[in-house]
């Protein structure tokens, strides 16, 4: 998917949503390291770039993530926004 099709800066909420209730059941899935059920979206995706060893680069290949982490523990999970299109993409 070229970068220049997504649409803007947001995650698809009601995506986002469909998601949740596919794998994460419905936001109810206990966390593994703490088994409490406290997740949080991030409100924006993030992005991961490859790493350059020592160097700052606007180049190279990038991903972008939504982020789902528990409010009790910390633990965090990636979830690939482009993979699972939860981006808002141009027609
Ligand atoms: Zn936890």
């Amino acid at each position: 998917m070229m970068m220049d099709a997504i649409k803007s800066n947001e995650l698809n909420r009601g995506k986002v949503y469909e998601w949740l209730d596919k794998y994460w059941e419905g936001g109810e899935r206990p966390c593994a390291v703490c088994h409490e059920s406290t997740w949080a979206i991030s409100a924006e995706p993030v992005e991961v770039k490859s790493f350059r060893w020592g160097k700052f680069t606007s180049g190279g290949t990038m991903e972008i993530f939504m982020v789902i982490a528990c409010q009790t523990c910390g633990n965090s999970h990636l979830i690939n926004a482009l993979a699972t299109e939860l981006m808002e993409i141009q027609e």
